[in-house]
């Protein structure tokens, strides 16, 4: 298992799996762990995940540094990225205790009904490498402080972050073994979902991995929470405000490289602003500095992996090949390390990738629609319902069309985002379960009725 730094291409460090009797010690101890953490009081709990998040504050330079090294997202991306993870965990220190208070039920006359949430067990979490440290604290922050433990299984090209991540928790001073990793390959994460251990199981990543883990989970009855991939529609009616559109819907589709399940990756845009519009994206991508993710200037850094690249650019060359018009960009830059430019496509056939595939990269896909109903219906011509961002001076126009949206996460006059204080979740093949606020933090657990009389 190897890390190379995108922007180079050199080899960081190469680890060895994990073999079978390493992985059975950690689920052995996870299982242990359990049993006494899930027995710690709450207000413990939420004390250990603040004392995370200070030590992700006090060493926020260092944390970035190591994600940018393995990921080449520009270090103030990476610096961002850290302090929301700090965030996700101050928020769950404040309220996971109350996300998960008992509810009483007065609906019964003579007997003392209530609802209690208590932890499951260790939680498997598959998690991708484009945002880290994100998309692992997402999960654990709510689900280690409801009392369950984590066992994270993380993508070979960024076990350096996940290192740092498990002695971030050490370094807080939680019970050896409540977060937990394991490095092995994809051909044995079916026998850890096997495990009767492991008592639910969550995967970021691609719909393909998605299916293939929830096929595993399914058959064992085990809960679930994917978020998978999305081909974010980003709807410009005639109504819009076009500057702050196109200064937004750029940084959408460029922040980390494009490489963001909620990036803006279909732009469709009303045939009165069309031109006026594409004129202003087309200038704020063109503004975009690509280049060495460390220095300060630098807006786009490179893609993160060699095959990640060569896929983007297999699915920008096909869609041109089916009769698509390239406006901006379209050829990997020539210098060592994974970079692609900005990249702006039009005319796009209905049955080109850059309409059917997600574009996991800075390719922004532009479609013209003559009218309201055309955009939703272009919007909803996927297979993906992740996020959806709808521009209009109108805000109740908007909230209407947020309505006809198949999207789980639909924002107007904004780009999508995750917020630990609302629901993150997908639709369709973008996957299924909340992550974030009290809707996330409810998902590991047993939902358990008591009635007595
Ligand atoms: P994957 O979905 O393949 O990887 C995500 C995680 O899932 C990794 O830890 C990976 O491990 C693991 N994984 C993959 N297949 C399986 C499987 N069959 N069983 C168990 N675990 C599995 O993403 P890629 O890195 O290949 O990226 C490809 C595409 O995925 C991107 O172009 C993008 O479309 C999408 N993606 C979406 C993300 C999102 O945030 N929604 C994040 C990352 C990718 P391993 O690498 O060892 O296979």
């Amino acid at each position: 298992m190897q890390s190379r730094n995108p922007a180079t291409a050199d080899v960081i460090a190469t680890y060895d799996e994990h073999d079978d009797e390493t992985v059975e010690k950690r689920l052995a101890a996870a299982q242990n762990a359990f049993e006494s953490w899930s027995e710690t009081p709450m207000a413990t709990r939420e004390e250990l995940l603040a004392a995370v998040a200070d030590v992700l504050r006090s060493n926020v330079e260092t944390y970035a540094t190591e994600i940018t090294r393995e990921v080449g997202k520009p270090l103030d991306q990476a610096v961002a990225e850290v302090e929301k993870c700090a965030w996700v965990c101050e928020y769950y220190a404040q309220h996971a205790g109350e996300h998960l208070q008992d509810e009483h039920i007065g609906a019964v006359p003579g007997a003392k009904t209530y609802v209690t949430y208590e932890p499951l067990g260790p939680v498997l979490a598959i998690m991708p490498w484009n945002y880290p440290f994100w998309q692992v604290f997402r999960f654990a922050a709510p689900h280690i402080t409801a009392g369950n433990v984590g066992v994270l299984k993380h993508a070979p090209n960024v076990l350096g972050c996940a290192q740092a991540i498990e002695s971030i928790f050490t370094q807080a001073g939680y019970p050896d073994n409540v977060f937990t990793s394991i490095q092995i390959s994809t051909d044995r994460v079916s026998d850890v979902i096997r495990d009767d251990r492991i008592r639910a199981v969550t995967l970021t990543g691609s719909t393909r991995a998605g299916k293939a883990v929830a096929e595993t989970s399914g058959s064992e009855l085990k809960p679930g929470v994917f978020e998978l991939g999305g081909s974010d529609p980003f709807i410009v009616l005639d109504d819009a405000p076009l500057e702050k559109a196109a200064t937004v819907g750029a940084t959408a589709r460029t922040q980390n490289a494009g490489q963001s399940c909620i990036a803006a990756k279909r732009f469709v845009v009303h045939t009165d602003v069309f031109d006026d519009f594409l004129d202003r994206l087309t200038a704020e991508l063109e503004a975009l500095t690509i280049g060495d993710p460390t220095e300060s200037e630098t807006d786009i850094g490179p893609q993160a992996r060699s095959d990640l690249l060569e896929t983007l650019h297999e699915r920008v060359t096909a869609s041109v090949a089916a009769g698509a018009n390239l406006r901006l960009g379209g050829e990997p830059l020539d210098r060592p390390g994974y970079f692609y430019p900005p990249t702006i496509l039009t005319d796009i056939p209905e049955d080109a990738p850059a309409a059917t595939e997600e574009l996991f990269g800075p390719v922004a896909a532009v479609f013209s629609v003559d009218s309201e109903q055309e955009a939703i219906r272009v919007a909803n011509n996927s297979q993906y319902g992740l996020g959806a961002s709808v521009w209009t001076t109108d805000t109740s126009r908007g909230e209407s069309i947020a309505q006809d949206l198949e999207a789980g996460n639909v924002f107007v006059n904004q780009l999508v985002k995750s917020d630990p204080r609302v629901p993150f979740s997908g639709t369709k093949d973008s996957g299924y379960g909340a992550e974030l606020s009290r809707h996330g933090i409810r998902e590991f657990v047993n939902m358990k009725t008591v009635w007595i009389e």
